[in-house]
């Protein structure tokens, strides 16, 4: 194994679990969701409700994975309540993950098929004080995932794609505020939720995921711009940020719920 952890073939997700053996763990992420089995309407479930402050947006980071959008989570100053959480979840960072080519490139996948990307906005149970402590519980984090196919340009997410080019290595942060990315969500809240993971070591079962069904679309154009970032230092060979994806892992016997019939 070696050093640390990615996505390429010697450092990539089947190696993960000789770092972190919870890889092998019974709640992890992403999965498959099957619509057909292991997936009911919960009629319990209720609508997201979701308010972001543009001015919580503080800085975008390349993190040597993808890159992160960052928030001001010192207060409930973005937060996302209702669903299934059990509580007020402030939002931390937005991040994608995506592929070498359109067509592949999300984590989840929906009866076998995958998108070109997957946008993940994550959020902390403000009862545990800090994400850290939130980490340590199965109902700590909260994370509503977004899935892109490549059609019209998203205009919601030009702003981040403009800032790109200033982070391309590993290690590049920016100042970058006046972003509210509920601009990103469909016109449909209709969600699937289940127990499971981070799709990154420490990959930790901490996690509620709340899925929406209905994608977005992102232009081949903002496709390219995401590609051309890069997974390296400015000092490393250059190797351009793509394939960030986990695979789906087993189910493991967990039912998914869905909010809608
Ligand atoms: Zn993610």
């Amino acid at each position: 194994m070696a050093r640390s952890w990615g996505y390429a073939e010697h450092n990539g997700p089947s190696h993960w679990h000789t770092l972190f053996p919870v890889a092998d763990g019974d709640y992890q992420s992403p999965i498959d969701i099957r619509t057909k089995e292991a997936t009911y309407y919960d009629a319990t479930l209720k609508p997201l409700t979701i308010h972001y402050e543009p001015s919580s947006a503080q800085k975008l980071h390349n993190n040597g994975q993808s890159f992160n959008v960052e928030f001001d989570d010192s207060q409930d100053k973005s937060v996302l309540t209702g669903g299934p959480l059990p509580g007020v979840y402030r939002l931390r960072q937005m991040h994608i993950h995506w592929g070498s080519a359109d067509g592949h490139g999300s984590e989840h996948t929906v009866d076998g098929r995958t998108h070109s990307a997957e946008l993940h906005l994550v959020h902390w149970n403000a009862k545990y004080g800090s994400f850290d402590e939130a980490l340590k519980n199965k109902d700590g984090v909260g994370v509503i995932a977004l899935f892109l196919e490549v059609g019209e340009a998203n205009p919601g997410l030009q702003k981040v794609i403009d800032a790109l080019g200033l982070i391309p290595n590993k290690g590049k942060e920016i100042h970058f505020t006046n972003y509210d990315p509920s601009i990103l969500l469909p016109n449909s809240l209709d969600y699937w939720t289940y127990q499971g993971s981070l799709t990154t070591p420490p990959l930790l079962e901490s996690i509620i995921w709340i899925l929406l069904r209905a994608p977005i679309t992102v232009s081949a154009e903002q496709m390219a711009k995401l590609r051309a970032l890069y997974f390296n230092t400015e000092k490393e060979t250059p190797c351009h940020m793509m394939n960030n994806y986990r695979p789906p892992q087993p189910l493991k016997g967990r039912k998914v719920r869905a909010s809608f019939q």
